[in-house]
C-alpha cells in the first residue's frame, strides 16, 4: 500500500535517529565480530526490517560485509547456510600515532581494527615548535605508508595521542610538553598538509581506550587509568565512555596539588605530583646534590638506588609516597573498581610502585568493601598507538555513517 507524503512523514525517523541507528548497528557488529541480522535487532531492540534497511545501506556503502558461516568453525546448521554480517576490512585504512619524548610511534590498521603495519622513529629533540611536530608527524606517516606498501591517500583518518592538555573537540592543543608554544591549532595545521581528518587526544585518554577495547579495562566499565612517564596522565572511564570534562581539559591528574608553594612544575606552577614524580622531576632533585656527573637518565638512578645510594634511595621513598597520595585522592573521588598504572617506563617505577600502592590503601576512606584493583601494565608505544588508533576508527567510522545518511536523504 502505498503511502501519502504526510503519513511517510510522520513515520519517517529524523536524520539524527537515523544516522544513530546506523552507528549503533555497526558498533554491535565491530563487536560481536560477526553476527546475524536477527541478533542485531535483538541487541538493539531494532525491528527486523529495521536492521535490513540499515545493514543494506552499510552493505552498500561498502562499510560491512556477508560471510556465510562456512567459514568459521562453529556449530553447523541444518539447510540453508547462516549468513552473518562482519565490518569490511578493507573499508578503511587507518592509522594511530602517539607522540612520546623523543620517538613518534605509528601504527596502521584495517577498519577491523587489524595491524597492518607499524613503525617508529626516533628524534634528537624533546620539545618542538609546531611546524618541526608538523613536519615529524608527516615523516612519520609517510614512513610508514610506504613500509606498507601505499602513499598517504590511502588512509581514511588518523589519531594522534600527545601528552598535555587537549581539546578533542577541536583538535586544539592548550599546552603539551611536547611543545615548546602553548594554544596551538594542531588539528588545523595538520590538515592544511594531509588528505585524510585528523583527531588529536590526550595521550592518556587513548590509553584507556585501548585498555577498555583490547586490554585490562575490558571487563570494567568504571576504571582509571594512570600513565607514568616523563610526566603523569590519567584517562578517566565512565560507564564505557572516556571523560573529558567541559574543556576538554580535564583529567591532569599530574597537575593535582600535593604541596602548597610546592616543587616547580614544567606547567609553571608549583607543588603539582609530576614536580615530585615525573622524570625530570626525579633528575632535577638528584642532580641539585649529586657531586660528579649529573644522571641524564632516571634508570641510572634507580640502579643507583638498588646499589643503595642514600640519596637515590631517598627521592624514591618521596616520590613514592607522594605517588600514593595522589593515588588515594583518586580512589577518594572515583571510588573506581579498577586502576590500571599504565607507561612504556613503569618497570623501573616498580622501585616506588609497592610502596606508593600501601600509602595509598592506607590513604583512602575505609569502609566495610574491598578497595579497587591496582594493575600495572607495560604496554609499549605501541598500544598507545593502537588507542590513538581505535580512537580513529570510531571517528571514521561516524563520518562514513554521516555521509551514508546524508546520501540516504
Ligand atoms: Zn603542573
Amino acid at each position: 500500500m502505498k503511502k501519502t507524503m504526510a503519513e511517510v512523514q510522520v513515520v519517517r525517523p529524523s536524520s539524527d535517529q537515523r544516522e544513530s541507528g546506523r552507528l549503533q548497528v555497526l558498533d554491535t557488529i565491530r563487536s560481536a565480530g560477526r553476527i546475524a541480522r536477527i541478533d542485531i535487532a535483538q541487541a538493539t531492540g531494532f525491528s527486523p526490517a529495521t536492521v535490513t534497511a540499515i545493514t543494506s545501506e552499510l552493505l552498500a556503502a561498502g562499510l560491512i560485509e556477508e560471510s556465510s558461516s562456512d567459514d568459521q568453525p562453529s556449530e553447523t546448521r541444518r539447510g540453508r547456510p547462516r549468513v552473518t554480517l562482519k565490518l569490511r576490512g578493507k573499508a578503511h585504512r587507518i592509522a594511530g600515532l602517539k607522540v612520546a619524548q623523543r620517538t613518534i610511534t605509528m601504527l596502521i590498521v584495517d577498519f577491523e581494527g587489524k595491524t597492518i603495519v607499524d613503525h617508529e622513529m626516533e628524534f634528537p629533540t624533546a620539545r618542538v615548535s609546531p611546524t618541526e611536530l608538523v613536519d615529524r608527524i608527516l615523516k612519520i606517516v609517510d614512513a610508514t605508508c610506504r613500509k606498507g606498501g601505499f602513499d598517504r591517500t590511502g588512509l581514511s583518518g588518523l589519531g594522534i595521542g600527545l601528552p598535555g592538555q587537549i581539546n578533542s573537540v577541536s583538535n586544539f592543543v592548550h599546552w603539551s610538553s611536547s611543545l615548546l608554544e602553548r594554544n596551538v591549532e594542531l588539528g588545523a595545521l595538520l590538515a592544511q598538509r594531509l588528505p585524510f581528518p585528523v583527531f588529536v587526544d590526550n595521550d592518556a585518554n587513548l590509553v584507556a581506550k585501548a585498555e577498555h577495547l583490547f586490554g585490562k579495562g575490558r571487563e570494567s566499565r568504571n576504571f582509571l587509568v594512570v600513565t607514568l612517564e616523563f610526566g603523569v596522565g590519567l584517562g578517566i572511564m565512565i560507564d564505557g565512555e572516556v571523560y573529558r570534562g567541559q574543556r576538554g581539559c580535564g583529567a591532569e591528574f599530574g597537575h593535582t596539588k600535593v604541596q602548597l608553594h610546592g616543587a616547580l612544575c614544567q606547567c609553571g606552577q608549583r607543588g603539582c605530583l609530576e614536580a615530585y614524580v615525573g622524570d625530570y622531576a626525579l633528575l632535577r632533585e638528584a642532580n641539585g646534590v649529586t657531586v660528579g656527573e649529573p644522571y641524564t637518565d632516571v634508570a641510572q638512578l634507580v640502579a643507583a638506588a638498588r646499589g643503595g645510594d642514600q640519596v637515590a634511595m631517598s627521592i624514591f621513598e618521596r616520590a613514592g609516597a607522594m605517588f600514593g597520595m595522589g593515588l588515594a585522592n583518586l580512589i577518594n573521588i572515583f571510588d573506581p573498581d579498577l586502576i590500571i598504572l599504565a607507561g612504556r617506563s613503569h618497570n623501573k617505577r616498580h622501585i616506588f610502585l609497592d610502596a606508593a600502592v600501601t600509602r595509598a590503601m592506607q590513604s583512602v576512606v575505609q569502609v566495610d568493601a574491598p578497595p579497587p584493583e591496582i594493575r600495572t601494565h607495560g604496554w609499549g608505544d605501541l598500544m598507545w598507538a593502537k588507542g590513538a588508533a581505535a580512537y580513529a576508527i570510531e571517528k571514521v567510522s561516524g563520518l562514513t555513517v554521516k555521509d551514508v545518511t546524508r546520501n540516504a536523504s
